[in-house]
C-alpha cells in the first residue's frame, strides 16, 4: 500500500470509527464500538494494534506510576510526598520524604499534616511502611502521624509501627512525652479498635535519641546505618539525618538556620535535602509578614534560598534538593535565582511526588503520576482475632436506640454467606 492510499485508508477509517463511536455512545455500547474501531483500524491499514497504540512497560519512563516500578538491588528511590508548609494546600502537603531500597527497607524520613494521603498513594503494603524517623515536633513534620499510625490499623498494617524522634531540652519537650500524650488523646479511637480488629499495627516502638547526638548512630539494621545530628531552629530539639546504605548517602534536614553539623556530615552525600524558605521578600509579598518578621522567620528560624545555596556550595552533593516553600510558577523562578547566587551544582527545588532514583552511576529526577482512587493493600500476613478483653461494650441505653432492619440486612448476610461458603450469623439472630 503506498502512502497516499495508506493515509486516505486510515481517514476513512478514522471517520467511519468516529460515526461509529457517536452511535455508540447514543445507545450506551461505546466500549464495544471502540473495540471495532481498533479492530478496523488494524485490518484495514495493514498496522498492527502495538503500532497503532504501543502497550506495554517501557523502560526509561518519564513519569513514575507507584506501585508499577520495581527497584533495582543497588537503588536507593525518595519520593517527595510533603514538600510544603504548615499551611495548608492541596498541591504540597508538609514534611514527608519516603526512602526505598533495594533491599526492600522502606523509611519515611517526617510526616507532615496532609502527607499520609500521598503516603498511601504509593501503594505500599503499610506492614512494609513500619519506620518513621521525626525530625522534630512541630506539626508540619509529624502532624500525620495519628492519621498514619491508627488509621494504618485499618488499613491492614500488622506490625507494630517503630518511630525515632529526638528528645527536647526537657522531658515534656521530648518525642517520648509526645508519643505517650497521643496514645492518651487517642483514647477513644483506641478503645474503638483494640478489641475488634487485629491490633497489632496499633502498637508503637518508640525510640527518642539525643538531640544533641553529634552524628550518633540511631538505626542499624539490614545493612542500613542512619546517623542523627544537630539542627538550629526554634527551641533545642530539631535534627537532621544521613542514612547510608551500599555505599550510597542520603541526608534529610529538618528545619533549620545553616548549620556546621549539616555542612559536615552531609558532605559526599549522593541526595542531600535541605529546607529553602521561602524567599524574604515573598514572604512579606505573599504571606503577609512584616519585614522584620520575614528576615527573623526566614533567614534565622529557617533557611533562605541564598543560605541554601550558600550551603549546598560547601557539602557539594551529587544532587542537591531544597524544599519546605510554596513552589509555584511564580515562586519557583525567584527561589532558583537566589539559589543560584550561591550554589552552581545539581539542584532541584523540590515538589510533592517527585521522585529521584538514586544509583552509583546516575540521579534521575521524575514526577510522579498517582491515582486518586486508592484502597488499602491486601494484607501481607494472616489476621489474628481480635482480643476481645479490650472491647468496650456498649450502653443499654445506646443500644436500645438501634434499629436493627433484619428483613433487610439478613439477606445481604446470605447473600455474603452464598458467596464466600461462610456462615456468620446475624447478631440477635440466634
Ligand atoms: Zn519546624
Ligand atoms: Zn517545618
Amino acid at each position: 500500500m503506498n502512502m497516499t492510499k495508506r493515509i486516505l485508508v486510515i481517514t476513512s477509517v478514522v471517520i467511519a470509527g468516529s460515526m461509529l463511536y457517536l452511535w455508540g455512545n447514543k445507545d450506551g455500547s461505546e466500549g464495544r464500538q471502540l473495540n471495532l474501531i481498533s479492530e478496523a483500524n488494524a485490518a484495514e491499514s495493514s498496522l498492527s494494534t502495538e503500532q497503532i497504540s504501543p502497550v506495554g512497560i517501557k523502560e526509561n519512563r518519564k513519569v513514575y506510576y507507584p506501585g508499577t516500578e520495581a527497584i533495582h538491588p543497588d537503588e536507593m528511590r525518595i519520593v517527595a510526598l510533603g514538600t510544603g508548609m504548615p499551611s495548608p494546600r492541596p498541591k504540597q502537603a508538609a514534611a514527608c520524604f519516603l526512602v526505598e531500597l533495594g533491599n526492600g527497607d522502606k523509611f519515611l524520613f517526617d510526616i507532615g499534616a496532609g502527607s499520609h494521603e500521598r503516603i498511601s498513594a504509593q501503594k505500599i503494603p503499610y506492614d512494609y511502611m513500619d519506620k518513621v524517623f521525626i525530625s522534630h515536633l512541630h506539626v508540619d513534620h509529624y502532624g500525620d502521624l495519628p492519621s498514619f499510625w491508627l488509621g494504618g490499623t485499618t488499613m491492614n498494617r500488622l506490625t507494630p509501627l517503630r518511630i525515632w524522634g529526638p528528645s527536647g531540652p526537657t522531658k515534656e519537650l521530648g518525642t517520648d512525652y509526645a508519643m505517650e500524650m497521643m496514645q492518651n488523646m487517642y483514647a477513644w479511637d483506641i478503645g474503638t479498635r483494640a478489641g475488634v480488629i487485629d491490633f497489632r499495627g496499633g502498637q508503637l516502638e518508640i525510640t527518642e535519641f539525643p538531640y544533641a547526638g553529634d552524628n550518633e548512630i540511631i538505626f542499624e539494621e539490614n545493612g542500613v546505618v542512619i546517623r542523627s545530628f544537630p539542627a538550629i531552629h526554634a527551641i533545642d530539639g530539631s535534627v537532621s539525618f544521613s542514612l547510608e546504605w551500599n555505599g550510597l548517602k542520603f541526608i534529610y534536614g529538618g528545619d533549620t538556620a545553616p548549620n556546621k553539623w549539616y555542612i559536615e556530615y552531609a558532605k559526599g552525600a549522593d541526595l542531600a535535602i535541605h529546607e529553602c524558605f521561602l524567599e524574604p521578600s515573598l514572604l512579606v509579598a505573599k504571606q503577609g509578614f512584616s519585614p522584620a518578621e520575614a528576615l527573623l522567620v526566614g533567614t534565622q528560624a529557617h533557611t533562605s534560598p541564598q543560605q541554601f545555596g550558600k550551603v549546598m556550595s560547601l557539602v557539594r552533593p551529587r544532587m542537591a534538593v531544597g524544599y519546605h516553600f510554596q513552589n509555584d510558577f511564580d515562586t519557583e523562578p525567584i527561589a532558583r535565582e537566589a539559589v543560584r547566587k550561591t550554589y552552581d551544582g545539581p539542584l532541584a527545588l523540590a515538589k510533592d511526588y517527585m521522585v529521584f532514583n538514586v544509583t552509583k552511576e546516575d540521579i534521575r529526577v521524575r514526577m510522579s503520576s498517582f491515582d486518586e482512587d486508592i484502597f488499602p493493600p491486601a494484607p501481607l500476613k494472616e489476621k489474628n482475632a481480635p482480643n476481645t478483653s479490650l472491647l468496650i461494650p456498649m450502653t443499654d441505653f445506646i443500644l436500645s436506640g438501634h434499629e436493627a432492619f433484619p428483613e433487610i440486612v439478613q439477606p445481604i448476610y446470605d447473600e455474603m454467606n452464598k458467596k464466600h461458603g461462610t456462615n456468620i450469623k446475624l447478631p440477635g439472630s440466634e
